[in-house]
């Protein structure tokens, strides 16, 4: 490992950000083997009270803020843990463990934590293994604080917004910290794909991925500047170094406000085909910016987030209420709502989803769905209330066989009678259409074009499932490409077979969002994307530059190229004459994706 002060990852998140480094580790820290001289055990027993006490008192201001912005359901997470410190049978067996053995506090405390946990852990008793997860918080918070490491109370100590540098960044964490305390994040592992990062771009906070060893690279409160957009971090930057990341920062946000200024004009490409361009929604906070730039309508929203980050599941009533302001938000146009995709690597605490080897390819979607059908007919039921005064429509996840399809109508339709047995309004249809994102859905294509009301393919998880690559592993970031001819030629497929069946067709996963792939899509005749809400101005400043002919003649050759470097190479060489790549450049993740150099540029690193 090099110690170089500039650091390679993966820039999932455009912008620049400056501020101190908060290093969060979330795995439980390593801790050493260390025996106390028998003179040192009475205060080794005293620092193990201090740092209880200042984990106690972290705790109850945790709990306050999560009782005052979340709810009093939230906070009593922290509830247990602080019952669990507060037990002084529990405390009085780690001391005696300092006492007889001569053991370092931190040794004493993982030895008792790690009893219970096998105990707890192993339990038939639903509550007790639920204690785990607490006894995990209390673990590490308390080891943290005997190691002298720091945690998330960190965050708070610079008294301005941090970086926060993790091992791994996950959706829950993305969302967990208020949007003024932090303005950037870097974690180890992960790459573009990794929901954590369409969060963080849904957010506009700068973000960089696979970053290896950011943890020990980066050193706790360092001032850091870091480059989402191509991916670099530079430790304790000179005053140089800040002025060009300032006159880069300058230029993309320039270009930005450039592009916003097309937001109203519709997408049409220079020969006249009308593109449409609908937003994904995956916060409620995304409602204004997505409406502000001219999306049409929502072509995916992940309800999962209603979810991600709470313990209990959202009431019927207020899943209405959220359904039709987004729908009065956008009155005339379609708003398609996703049912829940939990599992693969969002594990909503009220789903309560056991560990999997394989999430990915485990209890996911609308395998979760199906089995939970109370939550799911609920989630229905919201749907066909909110329906009655807009355009809502439902989207299934995960699909892998027309039963699943046959089996949501029949539980909308239970939901429907449910509504009118309460004197409720139901709408009398909901239409229903399929993500696909799976090889099996694009075997059975034409079934699923003769069945379903629409069809929109997720490229990300499509792209996972036929190449076999983890979206979220960054060592295989290299090897994870829609433009894999694999994928290349699925998309080709899908578009024959929904013209052929007359079938409304979108592409609502990450290609829809990046530059190279609206240019082959439109290429292979794909006319609505449904893109992140940050990317929506790139896409229809590119739609409106770009001609229909000459993204076909792109997409022919790419069809013939042999893998998915020279189908980049192929795109990115005739999109360079219609349009100025290094602007697109400064303002989104770069350009060329050639997922070799991005490998090599991070074993360089
Ligand atoms: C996809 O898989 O491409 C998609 C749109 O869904 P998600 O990214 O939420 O899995
Ligand atoms: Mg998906």
């Amino acid at each position: 490992m090099t110690h170089s002060r500039i650091l390679y990852g993966i820039g999932v998140s455009p912008g620049i950000a400056v501020g101190p480094a908060v290093v969060l580790r979330a795995q439980l820290p390593d801790v050493p083997s260390r025996i106390v001289p028998p003179e040192a055990v009475d205060a080794e027993v005293a620092r193990l009270g201090e740092a209880i006490g200042s984990v106690l008192q972290a705790l109850e201001r945790l709990r306050t803020r999560a009782r005052e912005r979340i709810g009093p359901e939230e906070a009593r997470i922290f509830d247990a843990q602080i019952l669990m410190l507060e037990d002084r049978d529990f405390l009085g067996q780690v001391e005696q463990l300092i006492i007889d053995n001569q053991l370092a506090a931190e040794r004493a405390f993982e030895f008792k934590t790690l009893e219970m946990r096998a105990l707890w852990g192993g339990s038939s008793n639903g509550s007790l293994r639920d204690k785990v997860a607490d006894l995990t918080g209390v673990q590490q918070r308390v080891l943290n604080r005997l190691l002298g490491r720091p945690d998330d109370e960190q965050l708070h100590a610079h008294g301005r917004p941090a970086i926060v540098v993790t091992r791994e960044l996950t959706p829950g964490l993305t969302i967990q910290f208020e949007r003024d305390h932090v303005v950037g994040f870097v974690s180890e592992e992960g790459t573009r794909t990794a929901h954590a990062a369409i969060l963080a771009r849904s957010l506009g906070i700068p973000c960089i991925m696979g970053m290896p060893h950011a943890l020990e690279r980066i050193p706790a409160g360092s001032e850091v500047v870091m480059d989402g957009t191509r991916g670099t971090v530079v430790v304790a930057p000179s005053p140089e170094e800040l002025g060009q990341a300032k006159v880069f920062e300058h230029r993309r946000t320039a270009l930005m406000d450039e592009l916003d200024r097309g937001a109203h004009a519709p997408a049409a490409t220079t020969d006249g085909h009308r593109v449409v361009l609908r937003g994904n929604l995956d916060l409620p906070e995304e409602l204004e910016p997505l409406a502000r730039h001219g999306a049409e309508g929502v072509g995916l929203l992940r309800t999962e987030f209603m979810v991600v980050g709470r313990s209990a599941l959202p009431a019927e009533d207020e899943q209405v209420d959220y359904f039709r302001r987004v729908a009065r938000r956008f009155a005339g146009h379609p708003i398609l709502v996703r049912s829940y995709d939990v599992g693969g690597d969002k594990f909503p605490a009220a789903f309560r989803i056991e560990s999997e080897p394989n999430p990915f390819l485990g209890w996911r979607a609308i395998r979760v769905c199906l089995d939970r059908p109370e939550v799911f007919v609920t989630q229905l039921r919201a749907l066909l209330r909110a329906r009655v005064d807009g355009d809502i429509r439902l989207m299934l996840p995960l699909v892998v066989s027309v039963d699943e399809l046959t089996q949501s109508e029949e539980l909308v339709a239970q939901a429907r009678h449910e509504l009118i047995r309460d004197g409720l309004p139901a709408a009398p249809d909901l239409p229903i259409g399929v993500v696909v994102e799976t090889p099996a859905a694009t075997v059975l294509a034409d079934e699923f074009a003769a069945r379903a009301a629409f069809l929109s393919v997720g490229t990300n998880d499509l792209t996972q499932y036929t190449l076999a690559v983890d979206r979220g592993n960054a060592r295989l970031a290299g090897r994870f490409s829609p433009f894999h001819p694999a994928v290349v030629r699925q998309l080709r497929h899908l578009q024959t077979v929904a013209a052929a069946a007359g079938t409304p067709l979108a592409v609502c996963g990450e290609m829809a969002s990046e530059p190279l792939g609206v240019f082959l899509l439109l290429g292979l005749g794909y006319r609505e994307f449904s893109a992140a809400p940050t990317a929506l101005p790139l896409v229809r400043w590119l739609v409106q530059r770009l001609s229909s002919a000459d993204a076909t003649h792109a997409a022919a050759e790419a069809l013939a190229a042999p893998n998915a470097t020279a189908v980049l190479t192929a795109l990115e060489r005739r999109m360079a004459q219609l349009v100025d790549l290094d602007l697109i450049d400064a303002g989104w993740l770069p350009v060329h994706r050639d997922p070799g150099s991005l490998h090599r540029r991070r074993s360089e690193g």
